[in-house]
């Protein structure tokens, strides 16, 4: 196994309240796996990948849990473990890149840098001619034309397309053995989003990589993953394989999402789910999910359902399988 999440719970504080976001998540990964997350805007992605990279922002707390990459406790590990795994072991690609790159620093500033504390990272110290050959290399395997311009411009320069294939190289740099995705595609021109996905679907399997895509676009989970997990207002609802998981859902939140996703046939769209996810300050205690479920019964709201197996390849947590 290369990853396992048990049982984690990240809060944030605000002044007045204390935001209770992931409420008990778990997730576990094989080595090579592709793991797919899906869920809605604001039901914890982001805030489990960033976890496990430990990189939350200050007002966050970690009250509970575990996070295990390969043999190290990530929650427990100290800053020289951490700057270590970050550069050589796990690569993210962060939603929005224009947020995420620097813009008062040319792209090559800074893709020299991640170059040159992974190369440091590896006992070698490098000269400045080998971080450009490295950036080159690097650029033509994201397929960026014209790598001495990249290479001179400030990401404002560049299109959105572009400035995401810069992220990716940069993920690609640090991702030895895990890459964590998160909406890799939201922000880009819909008429390379499948490019971009192509491309790291490649990367991926080019280098062996083990994979978690976050994403609520369903078709893209579906086509890229080999297992997916379901998150639902920081509890992980449903996890199967990829097939199993679209044919078979279980879970109602599952069947709605599925139900609701846009797609161009005689039906039209669907409805969507309806209600809110849960005001975070004051979540149900029991399933979090009960507002809003056509099934809800009484125990519902009081009782915070177990993970039930419903058969060998597929864990659903739900009072109507117990
Ligand atoms: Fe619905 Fe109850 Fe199942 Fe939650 S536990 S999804 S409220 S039936």
């Amino acid at each position: 196994m290369i990853l396992s999440v048990e049982d984690l719970h990240v809060h944030y504080k605000s002044y007045w309240y204390t935001h209770k976001v992931l409420n008990g998540v778990w997730l576990r990964m094989n080595e090579g796996e592709r793991v797919g997350i899906i869920g809605e805007t604001g039901s914890g992605k982001t805030t489990l990948l960033k976890s496990i990279l430990k990189v939350l922002p200050q007002n966050s707390v970690i009250p509970r849990g575990q996070i295990r990459f390969r043999d190290i406790e990530i929650l427990k590990a100290d800053d020289r473990v951490l700057a270590s795994v970050r550069r050589r072991e796990i690569g993210m690609i962060f939603q929005d890149p224009m947020a995420a790159l620097n813009p008062v620093f040319k792209i090559k500033d800074q893709l020299y840098d991640i170059i040159k504390y992974k190369m440091l990272a590896d006992g070698v110290s490098p000269s400045r001619e080998e971080l450009h050959e490295e950036a080159l290399r690097v650029l033509s395997d994201v397929r960026l034309p014209d790598h001495e311009r990249v290479l001179e411009s400030y990401p404002f320069q560049l299109s959105g397309g572009m400035r995401q294939r810069v992220m990716i190289a940069m993920a690609l740099l640090s991702a030895g053995k895990l890459l964590l995705a998160d909406e890799p595609t939201t922000n880009i021109d819909v008429t390379i989003q499948d490019q971009i996905l192509r491309l790291i679907g490649r990367l991926v399997k080019e280098r062996g990589l083990s994979t978690v895509l976050v994403s609520h676009a369903l078709g893209m989970v579906r086509q890229m993953t080999d297992r997916s997990y379901v998150l639902y207002a920081g509890d992980i609802m449903e996890e199967a394989g990829t097939e199993e998981l679209f044919e078979h859902p279980k879970h109602p939140y599952t069947q709605l999402l599925i139900a609701s996703a846009p797609r161009i046939s005689e039906r039209g769209i669907g409805e969507g789910i309806k209600g809110k996810l849960p005001d975070y300050r004051s979540p149900p205690s029991g399933c979090r999910f009960a507002p809003r479920c056509p099934f809800a019964m009484e125990k519902c709201y009081n009782v915070k359902p177990g993970r039930t197996q419903v058969n060998a390849d597929h864990t659903v947590a739900c009072h109507l399988y117990e």
